[in-house]
């Protein structure tokens, strides 16, 4: 070997830092006060501030290429149909996914499974089949599926949660079962933080012939994904999570599965002909985006993706992650305070309780001293009776955060104590 090649197992370089400081810049809100003091957010992980590319992006759109897409053929409704399929391009390669064709456009991760489950799931799953879900999914992963479940005479089976908020892999291997028809898996919890192992997972379920869903929405804003690497079936997740507009997301499909899958909603757009008779449909991704669909959602959700790439998604994960651990040890030391989900390398979510004090409580005082956490069941009910506890509060880190505000919260975890009687 020459001593100029690189060695194979040199550790990867460590992502820069980031400056903070310039990208708070590109965030008009964050320079809002609230009930007079300076705002800290820390609710990124229900939904992200919007960057003035994006906001830039969309405006862009609306005052100078704006129509109505693929049925014009004036030169505005060429515009806005090359950014629309342009932005379809950008997801596609952002994911890692090998053809555009390989995206539908969706309002969010909610609607993403829902088409799922209603197409692919209705299809596949017979009287006595099984869906094998996990204990930590938000509710837009399992309701779709008990309605498939009613529907069809199938089966919620659903893979324990350990107390450290890991998956029970050994669980899992077991429960992947004969009857299992599909696999829908959080690629990271929305509660606990915690990163499943979505490459051990696929694989084990594609031994036996499995299809997996992984529900991307809060891996996508924090950490590099490829679906391919992943060897997923089908990944969703929501613009707004990830810095870009609300009611737009995606959903990854393999071409095999998604051209094989009938459309769900009928209407314009989808269609090939349509007779009285019967009526024929486009090819996937078309076929399932039935009418107008939302335009400049779209083209703001590609710039959304550039700007997180700008930044560098290992970036933004390490940053994360030194802000959570920051965090983590600084409300260690406050009485009272009890972390939901300690797993190992988990990602910018921290969930609490603080003994003796509801949530919502906890999020109020916070709220006077301008720090936005969510409180709440964060719509998993079920993981919340797996932990005993009603609700949770819960602070989220996203890539304009600073240091001070992971202090800001522990501070204002103090207040709470004193507020409430140390
Ligand atoms: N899954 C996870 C893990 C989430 O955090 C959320 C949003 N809280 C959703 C699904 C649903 O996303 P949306 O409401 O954007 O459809």
């Amino acid at each position: 070997m020459s001593p100029e090649r690189p060695i194979a197992t040199a550790p990867r370089p460590a992502a820069p830092p980031l400056d903070v400081g310039r990208i708070r810049a590109d965030f008009p809100i964050l320079e809002r006060r609230v009930h007079g003091k300076p705002l800290v957010y820390l609710d990124s992980a229900a939904s992200a501030q919007k960057p003035r590319p994006v906001l830039d992006a969309m405006d862009r759109a609306y005052e100078t290429s704006y129509a109505n897409v693929h049925r014009g053929v004036h030169r505005l409704a060429e515009e806005a149909t090359k950014a629309y399929e342009g932005a379809r391009l950008r997801v596609a390669r952002f994911l890692g996914a090998g053809d555009a064709s390989e995206i539908v456009f969706v309002r969010g991760t909610t609607e993403g499974i829902n088409l799922v489950a209603r197409t692919y799931g209705a299809r596949h799953l017979g009287p006595g089949d099984e869906v094998l879900l996990t204990g930590m999914e938000h509710h837009s992963n399992i309701v779709p599926w008990q309605f498939l479940c009613e529907r069809k005479g199938g089966h919620l089976r659903v893979v324990p949660v350990l107390d450290d908020g890991t998956l029970d892999l050994e669980a899992y291997e077991r429960l992947l079962g004969e009857r299992t028809r599909i696999v829908a898996v959080s690629h990271v919890s929305n509660v606990l933080g915690t990163v499943n192992p979505i490459r051990e997972i696929v694989a084990a379920a594609h031994r036996r012939g499995v299809p997996v869903l992984v529900d991307g929405a809060q891996a996508v804003p924090r950490m590099p994904v490829d679906v391919r690497a992943l060897d997923c079936d089908f990944y969703v997740f929501s613009g707004h999570k990830a810095y870009g507009p609300t009611g737009i997301g995606a959903l990854y499909g393999k071409a095999s599965l998604l051209g094989a899958m009938p459309p769900w909603q009928g209407g314009g757009e989808m269609i090939l002909s349509v007779t009285f008779e019967k009526s024929t449909f486009k090819p996937a991704p078309h076929r399932f985006e039935a009418g107008t669909p939302d335009i400049v959602g779209a083209i703001g959700l590609g710039a959304a993706l550039d700007y997180l790439e700008g930044i560098g998604l290992e970036a933004i994960d390490a940053h994360e992650r030194s802000l959570l651990a920051r965090a983590t040890e600084a409300i260690a030391s406050i009485p009272r305070v009890r972390v939901l989900g300690t797993a190992p390398g988990k990602a910018g979510v921290l969930s609490f309780v603080v003994e003796g004090v509801h949530a919502h409580d906890v999020g109020t005082v916070l709220d006077l001293q301008g720090i936005a956490v969510r409180a709440g069941h964060h719509c998993a009910q079920p993981l919340m009776d797996r932990f005993g506890v009603p609700a949770t509060a819960r602070a989220s880190f996203g890539l304009y955060n600073l240091p001070e505000e992971a202090d800001a919260l522990a501070e204002g975890l103090r207040k709470v104590i004193e507020v409430f009687g140390g």
